[in-house]
């Protein structure tokens, strides 16, 4: 079964955010459980932890499909020791919310090596961030983004994610998301059912479906390859409703969050009615 939902705002508290998925017909949804472009956070207070509890149990979301993304600002591959460590604590910080609040998995875009160091630098940098974080924190999955590749980021071929991941030493808690806009500008071509073989098989022979915990659902309004990260809503970008009745209609996206970020999100409530015809 496909549970699809969207990343959904968690303004005046996290506690809000479970009734907001469940009015736009939502199975599973994302949220930042504190401003995403600030370092600093006050603590959740206990009223927003039962609240938020609360609300999950009475709407019937189960903590498997529920999959936050952490802070914009956080890079786990920085070449700077300084802020290298910064970002440590605030990942840190992020899988210690979210344990508080029973969620089981966080999503992140891996780090950027700002040309400063090598690529395979800035990915052991990343593994042994999570190692770091892990070990600090319980029950939490560190869920890896695949990346458009714009800029100096890393992540963008799956190749990057298995090695993220082969340098993480407890592999029960590592998982990759795949954004399908990411994987587009970053060259895997979903759009036809022949380019979406080829790119789900690569993607089995190098991460492993296995490790495969939520998905970004979003259409690119940049060309295959581009390596620009413009989201578009379904079917009105590049890769076009033919790559997601794909997807839908693939039992290897069964019970793992599917998660839209699209701009215009006053169609959210249609976009998951519509992805759920696609799915039956
Ligand atoms: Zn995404
Ligand atoms: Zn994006």
């Amino acid at each position: 079964m496909k549970y699809i939902g969207a990343h959904v705002s968690a303004a005046g508290g996290v506690e809000n955010v479970p009734e907001r998925a469940d009015e736009i017909g939502a199975k599973a949804f994302a949220l930042f459980t504190k401003n995403q472009r600030r370092w600093e956070a006050p603590p959740l207070t206990p009223e927003s932890i039962a609240g938020f509890k609360q609300k999950c149990a009475a709407l019937n979301y189960k903590m498997d499909y529920v999959m936050p993304h952490d802070s914009y600002l956080i890079n786990l591959g920085h070449p700077d020791e300084d802020k290298l460590q910064k970002s440590r604590n605030a990942f840190t910080v992020e899988l210690k919310r979210c344990e508080q609040l029973g969620i089981e998995l966080l999503n992140f875009h891996p780090g950027n090596h700002l040309s400063k160091i090598s690529v395979d630098e800035c990915l052991q940098r990343n593994s042994e961030s999570i190692n770091r974080a892990l070990e600090q924190t319980e029950g939490v999955t560190a869920v890896i983004e695949n990346t458009a590749g714009q800029g100096t980021s890393i992540g963008y071929k799956f190749e990057y994610l298995a090695e993220i991941i082969d340098g993480v030493e407890d592999k029960s808690r590592v998982g990759v998301c795949i954004d399908t806009c990411h994987a587009f500008a970053a060259g895997y071509d979903m759009s036809t059912a022949e380019g979406y073989q080829q790119m789900m098989t690569e993607f089995d022979q190098t991460v492993g479906f296995e490790y495969l915990k939520g998905m970004h659902l979003n259409d690119s309004q940049k060309e295959l390859g581009s390596r620009v990260d413009r989201h578009a809503n379904i079917g009105e970008g590049k890769i076009g409703i033919k790559g997601f009745e794909l997807l839908m209609q693939d039992d290897r996206f069964d019970d793992i969050p599917m998660i839209l970020e699209t701009p215009n999100t006053e169609r959210w409530p249609e976009e998951i009615e519509l992805l759920y015809q696609m799915a039956k």
